[in-house]
């Protein structure tokens, strides 16, 4: 049968394939695919495997976790093999994992412990007589490496446990390093002109994995515990729920964001917020764990093969990716500078296809040593633009160019220069059509003035039949209506939509008009902050840059482009024109009262990742919230950071809500959409 003769030779590819990126993923710590790739090449092995079960072999990598251990850390067996998950896409595979451990537990009801998936790598640390003994990785599950000295310079993992703890015991966890220490530890590398770790997964993994516990010691590494391995010489309780309480006793580290559910349904309701709201969390998660929480259910249901019946892994869409890099295009924006992006070989990541990435800069792109004609790792994040990690170094072939921005502008010609100090190259000539239409373009975007029926296509038509030369001129286009509907393609009704979305922006927030002004280096969210201390855009054209420099968070950058763009007649001439259109230009105000957090109280206690915790105050107030410095029976919330102090126990004493850090951020997140 030619067939099966085809299929063998695809089932022996498939298993090259993933034996070489198991080896690149788990030794070296250094990827060549995305986990999506990846996983879809298992599917396919696992597919065809499960049609020809005659196949499978035991060094099938369906049938292996991870892969062998490194020699030069020393071996550990361990007594229990730490396993996989398997994974589900999506809700109906996840009803169908349900359906057979339903199946096998007949009428019996059971309920689920939901956890985050935590993108790290897993450890076994054993306690013996209240001691940290050995920790060590997963390996290929049944052997892993000693890398106890590296793990006793993680803070977070007792080195010591109470009394009251089981005289012999492992528990599992995640060593994970959070986004923030990520970015400074691949700043620090570019610096010192090291390679880059493509994520914090395999950031965490080679910083876990070194010969040197000083290295490791260096990196902001963490962990959250996950489960007990084994236990001896103490009964321990026997629901899942209750060993991670049990453990959080014991002193150890369990992710907060951690629920109990009874029903399927609750499940879904988890994932579905946790899939909304990942941006926000301090750390990568790729997805949802989702176990049976009686442990004789879970005895009862087993493993089949690599994987335990009893747990889930609901994984997130993917966010990475891997594609050819086939042009780098220029852009110029409405400062003049020349914005690089990639032209990508279209590529689906997540059910998204991807074709443009952004690459920020020249001296970027030859940090990261991107060339024209790379293989490249692409990262989506929500609704931002794409961008490029890393390229493939070892799938070159050589023929890749390295990258040289144009001397000259390639919209006007101008010549091109970069100012010291600057990352950006910039166009020189001030009247460079490419700018005076990006102005217009930015003016009437979402974030800005968010002119319905006016996007990028319609901007440069009334750009080119000049019927709009700079963002003053389209209050002054119902005046144009002839010409409007002379322009290919306007009929009557849109002409007629796309004056009235005109009409309507003339109301907008005074944050929305500074940011769609376009003044270089002055993003929304200081737009926002300048709207917060200026109440008009005659207050803030009047400010100087020392009284701007008062504000946090502005220093004499932004306090000069402020001051340099008032000054200039061409932008005096267009607010002239915004103010006789009746655009407003004083914020609206609103009445205290009605801000979405007045009347709740604060409370902050340990660190939080995302931001110091004088911003975070801020930010509260600006929503009309109080921040207070105690915890008293009129705190609200008490929001609980790192390492937290005494106000835990009071508001535990006072039955206060609590708040972690990523329930925090939504909180804030979802107040302040309701202020746009
Ligand atoms: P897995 O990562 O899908 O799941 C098992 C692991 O999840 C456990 O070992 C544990 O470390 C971790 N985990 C995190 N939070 C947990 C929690 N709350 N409870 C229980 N476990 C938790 O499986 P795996 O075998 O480690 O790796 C397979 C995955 O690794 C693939 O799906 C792929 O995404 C990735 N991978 C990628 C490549 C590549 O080349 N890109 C190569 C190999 C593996």
């Amino acid at each position: 049968m030619a067939d099966i003769a085809k299929i063998k030779q695809r089932i022996t590819k498939l298993r090259e394939l993933l034996n070489y990126h198991n080896y690149r993923y788990y030794v070296l710590d250094s990827p060549e695919i995305s986990d999506a790739e990846y996983d879809e090449l298992m599917r396919e092995l696992k597919q065809l495997e499960e049609a020809h079960p005659e196949l499978i072999t035991l060094d099938s990598p369906t049938q292996r976790v991870g892969a062998a251990p490194v020699e030069a850390f020393g071996v550990v067996e361990h007594p229990q093999p730490l396993l996989s998950l398997a994974n589900a896409f999506s809700d109906e595979e996840l009803d169908a994992w349900y359906r057979r451990a339903s199946n096998l537990l007949g009428s019996r009801k059971t309920d689920f412990v939901c956890e985050l998936k935590i993108d790290g790598l897993a450890v076994a640390l054993a306690y013996v007589n209240g001691l940290l003994e050995v920790g060590a990785t997963r390996g290929d599950g049944l052997r892993g490496e000693n890398i106890t000295q590296n793990l006793r310079t993680i803070k977070s993992i007792p080195l010591s446990v109470p009394k009251e703890a089981p005289p012999r015991f492992e528990v599992r966890g995640e060593v994970y390093l959070p986004k923030a220490g990520f970015k400074k530890l691949n700043e620090e590398r570019a610096k010192d002109g090291l390679p880059l770790f493509a994520n914090p997964r395999n950031a965490a993994a080679g910083s876990v994995r070194q010969l040197d516990p000083r290295i490791t010691a260096q990196r902001p590494l963490d962990i959250f515990v996950y489960g007990l391995g084994w236990a001896e010489g103490k009964a321990i309780p026997d629901t899942h729920w209750e060993i991670m309480q049990y453990l959080k006793s014991l002193g150890f580290k369990v992710n907060p964001i951690i629920a109990l559910c009874h029903t399927m349904d609750e499940v879904k309701d988890y994932y579905a917020k946790w899939v909304e709201n990942q941006d926000a969390l301090p750390y990568d998660a790729d997805g949802v764990v989702v176990k049976i929480n009686p442990i004789p259910f879970q005895v009862e249901l087993g493993y089949v093969g690599r994987e335990p019946r009893w747990a889930i892994a609901y994984k997130f869409p993917a966010v990475q990716g891997t594609t050819r890099l086939l042009e780098i295009g220029i852009n110029v924006g409405r400062t003049g500078s020349l914005n690089p992006y990639a032209l990508l070989e279209p590529v689906q990541v997540g059910g998204v296809t991807i074709k443009h990435a952004a690459l920020h800069n020249e001296e970027d792109i030859h940090r990261k040593d991107i060339r024209i004609g790379d293989w490249v790792v692409i990262q989506r994040a929500g609704e931002v633009i794409p961008e490029i990690v890393e390229p493939i170094v070892s799938r070159r072939s050589g023929k890749e160019k390295v990258f040289h921005m144009p001397k000259t502008c390639p919209v006007c010609g101008a010549e091109v220069i970069k100012p010291e100090g600057e990352a950006m190259h910039r166009c020189t000539n001030a009247g460079c059509p490419a700018q005076a239409l990006e102005r217009i373009k930015h003016f009437v975007s979402r974030g800005a003035m968010d002119i319905e029926g006016v996007g990028e296509k319609m901007s440069q038509a009334l750009f080119n039949a000049k019927l709009v030369e700079d963002v003053g001129d389209i209050y002054s286009l119902k005046e144009k209506r002839e010409q409007l509907l002379n322009m290919e393609k306007l009929a009557d009704k849109s002409v007629a939509n796309i004056l009235n979305s005109i009409e309507k922006s003339k109301n907008r927030p005074l944050p929305r008009v500074i940011f769609a002004l376009g003044i270089p280096n002055i993003g929304e969210e200081t737009a926002g902050l300048l709207a917060e201390h200026y109440t008009s855009l005659d207050d803030l054209s009047g400010a100087t840059q020392e009284k701007l420099q008062e504000i946090p968070s502005i220093g004499p950058k932004i306090a000069d482009s402020i001051v340099a763009f008032f000054r200039q007649q061409q932008n005096k001439k267009i607010i002239e024109k915004l103010r006789k259109a009746g655009v407003r230009l004083e914020a609206k105000k609103v009445e205290a009262k009605k801000l979405p957090l007045a009347g709740v109280e604060f409370v902050i206690t340990g660190r939080l990742d995302a931001f110091p915790r004088q911003e975070a105050e801020a930010r509260v107030k600006a929503l009309g919230g109080k921040a207070g410095s105690d915890v008293t029976r009129k705190t609200n919330y008490l929001v609980v950071g790192e390492d937290p102090g005494s106000k835990l126990d009071r508001a535990q004493a006072l039955g206060t809500k609590t708040l972690n850090e990523a329930e925090f951020l939504e909180l804030l997140k979802k107040s302040e959409g309701k202020l746009k």
